[in-house]
């Protein structure tokens, strides 16, 4: 424990909890405290395990009185490790799971602290899905503030774009809704906004009848990159919604499911999901499969959540992560050169680079319907740094960091910010644009003296 909190004070503290504390000298903490990305080694002074929304209440009102650095944990994969603090105290959310679905109106409640595997195995019963990430291990409350892309983006738009409501414990400890008409500035900021507005112990979304999907990925040769990525920025963005596909490039994983002549072999690829009609789907991957230097063709009818936990086993917590991104209105063919230039040059095979489409039922709400400020962009380009070895941090980087800067130029200005390292709040700034200041005054509302401030963070206007 640090020299800045008294025992007897974080002691009194733990007993009126329902869950639990966790501090450094407990034979847990080091697990308690490890994020999903093993760069980042956070050592807070107190990880409160909350089991219930009072416990959140309890613990904000606890870290706000200590004079505490306070950080909010959801799922733990924030890249910049944003889910905790040096010294400070970390709201582990983990104990918040619950989803409930109303299968009647499509929607569902979920506690803060879900996974996207969680709501999607409750909603999945149902028949039903809320638009959500790729990964299943991802907290969903994390994904879903900042914005939210994943398979469903083009047919059902961005998990903001589904959230009907929010129950948020506010910086003073007073407990809030948020939605059309409660609160109505909040619920416009925390569709975006992320963690900066106070800690979400529940959100309501609206859920979609999506249940089997024809989904999966094609890889094609690498010599054919220019010619592949050619082809997909305007196949994509003239397809039906009902078809989702981002553009990747990988290495093939060393893994039995994959033919073993392939295993490592770099590639350029496309994910698909397709959500049409099942008999709908060998006319939607026509083009694609016509596309030439086509080495594996992995298509097939699977249920939402096997896509959605595809890549879990290939993305386990404890790699090292590094990443940057953009958003990205068109991509040029200057930028398809430095594409092909950089997808040959991954240095580890767990490197990848994303093109995700936010394009189709992304675009219907407007620019300042929501804080998120690229509604004009058609992509969300991600350059990850990935690999086990600590000893490949520089190597992952580097590349990560010359990939963004030799795109950069061809991008919308600013990134999604769920997928930055911490850079500085000039863009931080330009991830919102013109949103920005609309955020700012309703920190100053809501959280006047950042109380919240471990995040993507927005300074209350002055
Ligand atoms: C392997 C992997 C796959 C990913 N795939 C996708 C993807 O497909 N689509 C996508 O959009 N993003 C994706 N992301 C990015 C992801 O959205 C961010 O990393 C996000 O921060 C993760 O949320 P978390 O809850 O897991 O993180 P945490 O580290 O637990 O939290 C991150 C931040 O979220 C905020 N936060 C979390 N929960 C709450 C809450 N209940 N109330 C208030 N604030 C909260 C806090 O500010 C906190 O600092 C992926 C990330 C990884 C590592």
């Amino acid at each position: 424990m640090t020299e800045m909190l008294d025992v007897a004070h974080v002691d009194a503290f733990a007993q009126k909890l329902n869950g639990g504390v966790t501090r450094p000298d407990d034979s847990d903490y080091d697990e308690v405290r490890t994020l999903y990305n093993a760069m980042i080694d956070k050592r807070p002074a107190l990880i409160v395990r909350c089991a219930d929304r009072d416990d959140v209440v309890a613990a904000v009102n606890f870290g706000r009185e200590e004079g505490l650095d306070i950080a909010i944990r959801c799922g733990g994969h924030n890249g910049p490790g944003l889910g905790s603090v040096d010294d400070g105290l970390v709201i582990d959310l983990s104990g918040l799971k619950t989803v409930s679905v109303d299968p009647d109106s499509a929607t569902a409640t979920i506690g803060g602290g879900c996974l996207v595997g969680d709501v999607d195995a409750a909603t999945h019963e149902h028949g039903l899905a809320a638009p959500a990430g790729i990964i299943s291990t991802t907290g969903a409350s994390g994904l879903m503030l900042g914005g939210g892309i994943g398979h469903l983006s083009r047919k059902a738009g961005l998990s903001i774009d589904n959230i009907l409501g929010a129950e948020v414990v506010l910086a003073d400890g007073s407990v809030v809704n948020a939605n059309e008409s409660e609160n109505d500035d909040l619920y416009w900021a925390i569709r975006g906004g992320g963690g900066n507005f106070g800690v979400v112990t529940q959100l309501k979304l609206r859920l979609h009848p999506v249940s089997t999907v024809v989904a999966g990925p094609m890889f094609w040769d690498l010599d054919n990159t220019a010619d592949i990525l050619r082809w997909y920025r305007e196949f994509i963005l003239n397809a039906p919604e009902d078809l989702n596909g981002f553009f990747a490039f990988a290495s093939v994983p060393p893994a039995p499911m994959f033919p073993e002549e392939l295993h490592l072999q770099k590639v350029a690829a496309v994910v698909w999901c397709w959500t049409g009609p099942e008999d709908g789907a060998a006319d939607a991957f026509a083009e694609a499969r016509s596309q030439p230097g086509l080495l594996l063709d992995g298509v097939q009818p699977m249920p939402l959540p096997t896509l959605n936990s595809a890549f879990d086993d290939l993305y386990p917590a404890g790699d090292q992560w590094y990443w940057r991104a953009d958003f990205v209105e068109s991509i040029p063919d200057e930028a398809v050169e430095k594409h092909a230039e950089f997808g040959a040059k991954m240095p580890t095979w767990k490197c990848t680079m994303h093109l995700y489409p936010i394009d189709g039922a992304a675009h219907r709400a407007g620019p300042t319907d929501t804080p998120w400020g690229y509604r004009n962009a058609n992509w969300g380009s991600v350059f990850a740094g990935v690999d086990p070895d600590p000893a490949n941090v520089e190597a992952i980087s580097a590349w990560s960091k010359d990939y963004y800067e030799a795109l950069h130029p061809f991008s919308a200005g600013g990134a999604y910010v769920n997928m930055m390292m911490e850079e500085g709040q000039d863009r931080i700034e330009a991830a919102y644009g013109e949103n920005y200041a609309r955020l700012a005054r309703t920190k100053a509302e809501y959280d006047p003296d950042n109380l919240f401030h471990v995040n993507q963070n927005i300074k209350p206007a002055a």
